[in-house]
């Protein structure tokens, strides 16, 4: 049984990006890459590469218990990971204070303008990334 699962992961997987939702063809070869992100601690990066279409670097990370795969768009993922540790003190600090007092508040905003800032950061991205993949096809038709 476990042997199967390893010749399973051997085989080329089919995955679909993230940001342009083309289809990538990806080989593993057992080598694992070093894990710098914060937010996902519990997953092991397996493989990095650009995809074939719309270039942006991508990450598929393995699960180290429910063995479950995740694609993900690396540059998205450092907009939320960079305010990961702050996200979790001030919701450890919000349950903390939950009488609904000022200190409350004031934690619930913060949390508020982080996640703001994340949201747009990932909207800038996701527009700088369309802008340059339109311009990649106006040069491809002409
Ligand atoms: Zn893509």
């Amino acid at each position: 049984m476990k042997h199967n699962h390893l010749i399973m992961s051997f085989l080329p997987k089919i995955k679909r990006c993230p940001s342009c939702d083309s289809f990538n063809i990806i080989r593993i070869n057992g080598i694992s890459y070093d894990n710098h992100f914060k937010s996902l601690t519990e997953w092991t990066l397996k493989k990095i590469f650009n995809c074939k279409k719309c270039k942006v670097e991508l990450g598929l990370f393995l699960h180290n218990f429910y063995q479950k795969e995740k694609l993900i768009w690396v540059d998205l993922l450092k907009c939320e990971d960079q305010f990961h540790n702050t996200l979790v003190k001030l919701q450890a600090e919000k349950i903390k204070n939950k009488k609904l007092n000022k200190k409350y508040y004031k934690i619930l905003n913060e949390i508020k303008d982080i996640q703001n800032e994340i949201r747009l950061n990932q909207t800038k991205l996701k527009i700088k990334c369309k802008i340059k993949n339109r311009g990649l096809l106006i040069r491809h038709v002409y």
